[in-house]
């Protein structure tokens, strides 16, 4: 019997979001639950975990809180057997967590740009390597699977200052396409949502004065988006039928012109 119905199209799915705790990530797990699937929620602060599965629950959805650093390979792990444990394979994992530290090369900020590349490369590494068996299992099992990796428009633009940054987004775009000519043919659909500038916790860790005043004025004179745009989107490309990949996805403020 197939659990899925017109109104909650992910109903029997097993979906995993880092980046929970907030912003984006927050917002994409509530809106999977919504849709129907059971959601494993991670990122490093608890309580913010923890309050959002205890509202999840509330709506009537089912969410377990892993309060995990992703980029700790050996705890990304054992979460995995958590959530296979609590509710078989995961098959739809959101590959979320990031952050993003501005500042011209020539400072030298090198714990900043280690950061970036710790979370937004190694953390994203640890998150595949630990979900991949889980997504060609449940692909095997109920016909498809998602990886959706969160990247953004900077992976294809120029913005000075952001280099370390837009790399590791480079990166995960291009990773992305390559890990979806491998894993099609077996049925795990694999997509990368690049957002344009949205409203959320990110922009709070910028310490460049320069890049704080671009936000600044960017915020003033355009409506940035809000996570729930980007929650939305994923919630569409993971309720398209088996045969459709939504390989890349680039959405932007209206107002934002690159
Ligand atoms: P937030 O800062 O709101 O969310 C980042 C999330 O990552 C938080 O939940 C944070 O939780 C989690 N996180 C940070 N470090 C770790 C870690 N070591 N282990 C586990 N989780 C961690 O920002 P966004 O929602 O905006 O960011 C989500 C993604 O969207 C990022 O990859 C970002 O690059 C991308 N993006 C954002 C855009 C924007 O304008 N906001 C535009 C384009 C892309 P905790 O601190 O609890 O661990």
């Amino acid at each position: 019997m197939s659990l899925h119905t017109p109104a909650q199209p992910l109903g029997g799915r097993v979906a995993v979001v880092t980046g929970a705790s907030s912003g984006i990530g927050a917002a994409t797990a509530e809106k999977l639950a919504a849709l129907g699937a059971r959601v494993a929620l991670l990122a490093r602060r608890a309580d913010r975990l923890e309050e959002l599965a205890t509202r999840i629950e509330k709506d009537g959805g089912s969410a377990l809180a892993i309060p995990v650093d992703v980029t700790d390979a050996a705890a990304v792990r054992a979460a995995a057997d958590r959530i296979r444990a609590r509710f078989g394979s995961a098959d739809l994992l959101v590959n979320n967590a990031g952050v993003m530290l501005p500042a011209p090369v020539e400072e030298l900020a090198t714990d900043q740009w280690q950061r970036q590349i710790d979370l937004n490369i190694s953390g994203l590494m640890n998150v595949i390597g630990a979900f991949t068996p889980h997504l060609v299992a449940a692909a095997a099992e109920r016909g498809v699977a998602d990886l959706v990796n969160t990247s953004s428009i900077a992976a294809q633009n120029i913005f000075p200052t952001f280099a370390v940054y837009s790399a590791t987004k480079a990166y995960v775009s291009h990773l992305s396409r390559h890990l979806r000519a491998e894993l099609g043919a077996k049925q795990v659909r694999v997509s990368t949502v690049e957002p344009g500038i949205v409203e959320t916790e990110l922009q709070s860790h910028v310490t460049d004065a320069g890049a704080q005043q671009w936000l600044s004025h960017s915020r003033e004179t355009m409506e940035w988006l809000a996570p729930q745009d980007v929650a939305d989107t994923i919630g569409f490309l993971a309720a398209l039928p088996p045969r459709a990949n939504l390989q890349q996805v680039t959405i932007m403020p209206t107002g934002q012109p690159a």
